[in-house]
């Protein structure tokens, strides 16, 4: 059934241009990397996926290997694209990556133009879609030329299959030498998705880079996958990531330390009069063009979304966030 869209879906979000492009990006992004699979409940996905449309969500990221099982992210989104949001499809920016290990046999992953076309093909047929808006190399090759990667990417824009070309996981070194190649293709690199949270800072010089070059920036993990939430504050929630089957986020990721930080930072939000997962995301969305966070339920969807309502921090309170993660 075809979806009644919310009228004033677009009242409350921050719409951020994405580097030196036409592009814009919702401050808020929604991740279908975990819970959208076809071991999740389909109605709860659905219910998420329209729930976040209505929140003035307009961009849905994925990958090939999405679930589990790995391809059933995208069928999920598939079936609410095609029987709900099909009157939404230019209201929707989707993305969607290949890369990793996705299936057997020597061509089921990295970045072979076999590959990268074969994926997107088959991305395309479980989303049921004739082009995806972002087309992301989701991890560099050390072992395929760069120039076969950037002329898969390049074809892959010119066959009209996607409509801006993305990187993930690459270092400032791999980016600069992509985007050369990109532009002597004629495609200029759109933007870079990348894992940045208050618990994460490796990629500041990234960061730098990409504004420096006017790429757009998209932080993956803001909330540490949930540890940046109100989530684990009292103990190990049975229906949380930690207690499931995630083998990226153990027991083991909750240390004292990090507790202490992740408790002291709650109390610094409250001061703010916000949640510790808002403060989070308003901190990474100093720095980056939007965030793709990750749900289990709507609910957690509507709070992230309040973050908009405050981004700016005063100098103290930066200083004191400083003090707490260092
Ligand atoms: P987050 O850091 O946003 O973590 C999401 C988890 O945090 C949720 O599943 C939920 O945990 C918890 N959470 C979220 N909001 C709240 C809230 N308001 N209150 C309480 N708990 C909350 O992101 P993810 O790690 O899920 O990653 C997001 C997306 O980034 C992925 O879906 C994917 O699209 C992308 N990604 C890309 C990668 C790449 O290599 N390019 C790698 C990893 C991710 P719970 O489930 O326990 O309720």
């Amino acid at each position: 059934m075809t979806h009644v869209a919310k009228q004033q879906r677009y009242d409350e979000m921050d719409y951020r241009r994405c580097g030196r492009s036409g592009l814009m990006l919702p401050a808020i992004s929604l991740g279908m990397w975990h819970n959208f699979g076809d071991t999740a409940v389909f109605d709860h996905a659905r219910e998420m996926i329209l729930g976040a449309f209505d929140l003035g969500i307009t961009h849905f990221d994925l990958a090939n290997n999405y679930g589990p099982s790995a391809g059933s992210a995208e069928t999920t989104m598939g079936k609410v694209l095609e029987t709900d949001l099909s009157a939404y499809r230019d209201e929707l920016v989707i993305s969607t990556k290949a890369g990793y290990h996705m299936w057997p046999g020597p061509y089921g992953e990295w970045g072979s133009k076999k590959h990268l076309i074969a994926s997107l093909e088959q991305s395309l047929r479980r989303l049921q879609l004739e082009y995806v808006d972002i087309f992301y190399h989701h991890r560099p090759d050390p072992e395929t030329p760069m120039e076969e990667t950037a002329d898969a990417l390049a074809q892959i824009v010119s066959d009209g299959k996607a409509l801006y070309i993305g990187l993930s996981n690459y270092s400032v070194e791999q980016t600069a030498e992509m985007m050369v190649l990109l532009k002597e293709r004629s495609v200029p690199l759109l933007i870079h998705q990348f894992s940045y949270s208050m618990l994460d800072q490796r990629n500041e010089s990234l960061i730098s880079y990409l504004k420096q070059n006017d790429v757009g920036s998209i932080a993956f993990s803001p909330l540490a996958q949930g540890l940046l939430t109100n989530r684990y504050l009292n103990g190990i929630p049975a229906d949380s990531r930690v207690a499931g089957q995630s083998v990226f986020l153990t027991q083991a990721s909750l240390t004292p330390q990090t507790m202490e930080k992740v408790s002291l930072l709650n109390e610094l939000a409250k001061s703010r009069g916000q949640t510790l997962s808002e403060m989070a995301l308003a901190w990474v969305l100093a720095k980056t063009t939007s965030v793709i966070i990750g749900a289990s339920r709507l609910s957690q969807i509507a709070d992230n979304c309040k973050t908009v309502e405050r981004l700016s921090f005063t100098t103290v309170e930066l200083a004191q966030i400083d003090k707490i993660i260092a």
